[in-house]
């Protein structure tokens, strides 16, 4: 059976497939699951990964592993083998191809009005819940001008975040833009601005309402994101799932132009309830809807 697929297994509600090598058959799965570390494409070469410094000290000195223990190497990109520790510091090598598919079957583009305190815990949070990309914007009320040592760290928080959750891709961070690149530059299938306020006689419908109107699970012919992206798509078969763009406001909300020319753009203004939420709160609350009603279409397909 060495090259197919040796075994299938369910822990859970989860897929795990083992490909390729059967010595990793005789350990729990489970046990798999908890080791994990991203590395870059150039690491990888035939069945040996060259380990960095800083995942060497992870691997022994943070989770104590020792020479001939695994863990999963991820590349961030939706690919993952299980590897083994050599003698060698430095090496790892590589026993089967693993797979295991928790992504959400959409891609989710977050534009946020960077607010001046917490992005680092929205990056992190968002990221647990399967954002697909950040793309921070300057809108007319933003207060926070990033460094580029910020935006790096972000870029950390999102791998740290992808690794413990689970999940295999890493989101792209894009650097940030103002409001209007970002909106125009983000085109999806359903593009959604969210609104704090709407005026009485014209409330904006709820996120959930819209949600459950379409079929997001239909493959998507109407934009190819992949290709008005600078980042490598992020996902296995990014052709095949439905984009969402939520689009989420600074501290002060919307000016007024901002709203207008969104809505020329194409993006319907959504509510998430009557409650203002703060700009960090708000993705965390659409993202969760949108991901409670992925994961209720998919376990009922
Ligand atoms: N003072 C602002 C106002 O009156 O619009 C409140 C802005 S709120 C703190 C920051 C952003 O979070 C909003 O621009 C919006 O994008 C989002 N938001 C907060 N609560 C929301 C809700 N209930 N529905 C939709 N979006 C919301």
């Amino acid at each position: 059976m060495r090259g197919e697929l040796n075994q299938l297994c369910n822990p859970g509600h989860q897929l795990y497939r083992i490909v390729q090598h059967p010595r990793v058959l005789d350990k729990s799965i489970r046990e798999l699951t908890m080791q994990r570390v991203t590395i870059a494409p150039d690491q990888l070469h035939q069945q040996q990964i060259s380990l960095t410094d800083a995942q060497i000290h992870y691997l022994q000195r943070v989770l104590r592993l020792k020479v001939g223990d695994r863990f999963i190497a991820l590349d961030g990109q939706g690919q993952g083998w299980v590897a083994v520790l050599e003698a060698n510091a430095y090496q790892a090598t590589v026993l089967a191809v693993w797979q295991m598919d928790l992504e959400l079957p959409i891609r989710l583009q977050l534009i946020i009005a960077m607010p001046k305190t917490g992005m680092d815990d929205m990056v992190r949070q968002t990221t647990e819940l399967g954002v697909t990309t950040i793309q921070p914007v300057v809108s007319d009320r933003t207060l926070l001008k990033p460094s580029a040592k910020k935006i790096e760290r972000w870029r950390r928080i999102a791998q740290e975040a992808m690794e413990q959750s689970e999940r295999q891709c890493v989101p792209v961070i894009h650097e940030p833009v103002s409001l209007v690149v970002g909106l125009a530059q983000t085109p999806a299938d359903y593009q959604w601005l969210c609104v704090a306020r709407q005026p009485t006689d014209c409330p904006a419908p709820l996120l959930l309402s819209e949600l459950l109107a379409q079929s997001l699970f239909q493959p998507s012919s109407e934009v190819d994101v992949t290709k008005s992206q600078t980042a490598k798509p992020q996902t296995a078969k990014p052709q095949a799932f439905k984009t969402i763009t939520l689009a989420i406001g600074p501290e002060g909300g919307w000016s007024k132009s901002e709203v207008e020319r969104a809505i020329a753009l194409n993006y319907r203004p959504v509510s998430l309830g009557p409650r203002i939420l703060r700009t960090v709160t708000a993705p965390l609350a659409a993202i969760a809807i949108i991901a409670a009603v992925m994961d209720h279409q998919k376990s009922t397909l």
